[in-house]
């Protein structure tokens, strides 16, 4: 569904991302792990066009997207919810979400039914439609975030530290509806810190230390790498 073939992005003469080659077959859930600063969000963001690559190609469905403009991937169906979630704090949860929907503003009934799915999800969201999003909770913002990717209907969902200061339970609880997600027919790439929820849900990883994979596997072979233990789940 979505191939990287070796590629790079350079931050001026500073290179973020070096050689990069990932592959995400349709149905997977696919984690991108790795400390701060290795390059995860770089190659989000290079996915959506927001960062242009220095070398290499990106290939979305059989077609080259790493010249497209971040709209024309969103029309696609590349869709990232982005780490600090970016809503629009004086807005209330429902327009947050019907500012996800953009792409299909002129189309009343899809919009309805998608609104639907996301409070199916995400009950809360219903219940505090009417709150501005800047009142939620850490958590509950999260799930704004990726309630208003879903409301496009993205193909693929490009999700960067979906856990992050998130409490505990609420992390068990987010990877659950990612998981959930995913059984409905999206196709997700998900960057975490939180090595071992991640692999718990994910297909299959990549390994990032400054700029490069040096580890990739199945979920089963990652868990089962010391190193990738060591440096990542801890025990
Ligand atoms: P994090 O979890 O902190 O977002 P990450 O793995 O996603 O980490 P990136 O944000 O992709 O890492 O950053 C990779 C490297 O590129 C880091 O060394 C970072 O300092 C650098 N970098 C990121 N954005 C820029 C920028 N706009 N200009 C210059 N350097 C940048």
């Amino acid at each position: 569904m979505l191939e990287l073939r070796n590629v790079s992005v350079q931050y001026g003469s500073f290179a973020a991302v070096k050689n990069v080659n990932i592959t995400v077959e349709p149905g997977e859930i696919v984690v991108l792990l790795g400390s701060n600063g290795a390059g995860k969000s770089t190659v989000f963001r290079t996915i959506s066009g927001l960062n242009k690559l220095s070398e290499g190609e990106i290939v979305f469905q059989g077609e080259r997207i790493d010249h497209l403009s971040p709209d024309r991937i969103v029309q696609l169906g590349i869709v990232q919810c982005a780490e600090g979630r970016k809503l629009f704090p004086r807005m209330t949860v429902y327009e947050n979400l019907l500012m996800g929907a953009y792409i299909y503003r002129k189309e009343k009934e899809k919009i309805k039914q998608s609104l639907q799915h996301v409070y199916e999800l995400f009950p809360i969201l219903q219940e505090k439609r009417n709150d501005p999003a800047g009142a939620l909770s850490g958590g509950q913002q999260q799930m704004l975030a990726i309630g208003r990717a879903l409301m496009s209907h993205p193909k693929l969902l490009l999700l960067d530290e979906p856990s992050i200061g998130l409490a505990p339970l609420i992390v068990e609880q987010m990877f659950q509806i990612i998981a959930r997600i995913n059984q409905e027919g999206t196709t997700i790439l998900l960057a975490e810190q939180n090595a071992h929820a991640a692999l718990s849900i994910a297909h299959k990883g990549y390994v990032f230390e400054n700029g490069t994979i040096v580890v990739e596997g199945t979920s089963e072979q990652l868990f089962a790498n010391d190193n990738v233990r060591k440096a990542y789940i801890g025990t």
